[in-house]
């Protein structure tokens, strides 16, 4: 299964590592090597750690709080308290080392230093009032994504996960009904 990484923060993206949620939710990881692959493929950060079952589950147990607080902001509602207590206390963890270089920002450290990152990376976007979270347009995707086009006029995750997938189906759906 292929990763994407277009809901503008990695900590969303790696919400957006379980699609389709309230109907069939499909999950990509499902085991430790699955979270390391993840991990390697995102640009922001290092490019190897290693899961063990347990950082395994804490990424889980982070990646299923930082869903609720995402989704808790888009329905406009209370943060729940339980998955608030999850992400501060993964972000207290010791974040990854940076080095600056003229190849840019290189970040180093193992996986609960990644999740520590990942959870302060999320409640920035938590914290933004002017932070635009905005879940997918096409309903069974459920991807939650800041949304930061001029305007705010972005309806979908991304064109070639969902956009194009809806207005082709939306096309076919016309060129049926035509006479
Ligand atoms: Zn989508």
């Amino acid at each position: 299964m292929t990763f994407a990484f277009v809901s503008g923060d990695p900590a969303l993206d790696l919400t957006g590592t379980v699609g389709s949620r309230r109907d069939n939710p499909l999950d990509a990881l499902t085991t430790p090597g699955d979270l390391e692959r993840w991990v390697a493929a995102c640009d922001e950060l290092p490019d190897h750690v290693t899961a063990d079952a347990a950082t395994f589950e804490s990424a889980l147990a982070l990646r299923e709080a930082t869903y609720r607080l995402a989704l808790d902001r888009v329905l406009d509602r209370p943060f729940d308290p339980g998955s608030l207590d999850i992400v501060n206390a993964t972000a207290a963890g010791t974040p990854p080392t940076l080095t600056l270089g003229d190849a840019g920002l290189r970040m180093t450290g193992d996986l609960p230093a990644v999740l520590s990152h990942l959870a302060r990376s999320g409640m920035t976007v938590l914290a933004d009032p002017r932070a635009r979270l905005k879940e997918c347009g096409r309903p069974s995707c459920t991807r939650i994504y800041l949304d930061r086009s001029r305007g705010a006029r972005r309806t979908w995750c991304g064109m070639d996960e969902c956009g194009n997938r809806v207005k082709a189906a939306a096309y076919r759906a016309r060129r049926r009904a035509a006479p």
